[in-house]
């Protein structure tokens, strides 16, 4: 066969070697032991001298041309596959990542810590106390004895067989400063934050569990002008509007005198809505000054010793600050109604 077609036939191979095993195949066939090129190159020991020397410089050639066209089709290969594993491996930065959902306070947790922030800027500690809770300090010591009217009021919820052994849960935060007087002597002056429960149905303004948070100074000289001046400056600095206060006489058994306190609807600033039923003011929270009987059961002496007790809903202050219209929405937790809060 004659140098010039084994070449062109040679290079067109070359070219068409799509990868490197079929390019190696194609290098074998034409340089190998028994190439074709390898054979050209032997056979030259059978030409006449005067033949041999433009014969072999002819081959060599050729043999040079198709090794130069061998690697250079090896390179190309490399760097295509190159290309396709870039391709295949290749990060779409212009994806979006994927969100991981980030979570948030609930309502009733961020009112409490703004209520918490508000005292504690005033002085006052935080305390707590156990849920369940025993008859003594839940009533009696509250100047609440068995058979008290103001009883039947609370709605009690009494551990299985616990009102022979007096464990129910408790019905107020109230016992949290009973236990703090126990224990402490005056000045006292804290917040007893808390979940509290009464045998109550649940409806727009009722839970059979809620939250109080219950606050008592006591010590010298204290006098109502205190447990006022503090309630108006609380409800000022909570709801960040100058709204009205205002304190009713109202009885009950552990303070004397006793107090309502309603604050203007912080829809109508007053001028009567749905919200507050048209009168113009929310009712928010109990007070009034500790019964001496209360200090006395607790070992206070209220000879030397006066003091003022608050009690409010912290759901209901959720209710109000975030103008959330039923309560029971704060306890079903759905998420599209906390996502609100976030
Ligand atoms: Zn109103």
């Amino acid at each position: 066969m004659n140098i010039e077609t084994i070449e062109s036939a040679a290079l067109a191979a070359i070219a068409a070697a799509a990868h490197e095993r079929a390019l190696d195949d194609v290098r074998v066939r034409l340089l190998g032991k028994k190439g074709e090129i390898t054979t050209l190159l032997k056979s030259l020991g059978k030409m006449s001298a005067a033949e041999r020397p433009a014969a072999g410089a002819r081959i060599n050639a050729a043999k040079n041309n198709l090794q130069a066209a061998i690697e250079h089709r090896r390179q190309a290969l490399g760097r295509e596959q190159l290309q396709r594993d870039l391709a295949e491996q290749a990060v779409d930065v212009s994806l979006p990542g994927r969100q991981r959902a980030g979570g948030s306070l609930h309502p009733i947790t961020q009112t409490l810590r703004r209520i918490e922030r508000i005292f504690a800027a005033a002085g006052y500690g935080v305390e707590s106390g156990p849920e369940i809770e025993d008859d003594y300090h839940n009533f009696e010591a509250l100047n609440i004895p068995a058979h008290h009217p103001a009883r039947a009021m609370h709605d009690t919820l009494y551990l299985q067989g616990g009102l022979q052994k007096g464990l129910l849960l408790r019905t107020h935060t109230s016992p949290v400063q009973v236990r703090v007087m126990e224990k402490t002597r005056p000045p006292i002056r804290i917040i007893c934050p808390g979940r509290v429960y009464r045998k109550d149905d649940p409806d727009a303004s009722h839970s059979p569990m809620f939250h109080q948070v219950e606050g008592l100074v006591v010590d010298e000289g204290i006098a109502f002008a205190d447990l006022k001046g503090t309630v108006v400056d609380f409800v000022h600095k909570f709801f960040e509007k100058d709204l009205g206060v205002r304190f009713r006489p109202s009885y009950f058994p552990f303070t004397e005198p006793s107090a309502e306190v309603d604050v203007q609807c912080v829809h109508c600033f007053g001028q009567g809505c749905r919200a507050c039923g048209h009168t113009g003011w929310s009712e928010v929270m109990g007070c009034g000054m500790v019964h001496p009987n209360v200090l006395t059961m607790a070992g206070v002496d209220a000879e030397r010793f006066t003091g003022f007790a608050f009690g409010f809903g912290v759901d209901r202050f959720a209710t109000l600050f975030f103008e959330i219209d039923d309560m029971r929405l704060l306890f079903e937790n759905e998420q599209r109604f906390l996502k609100q809060f976030a």
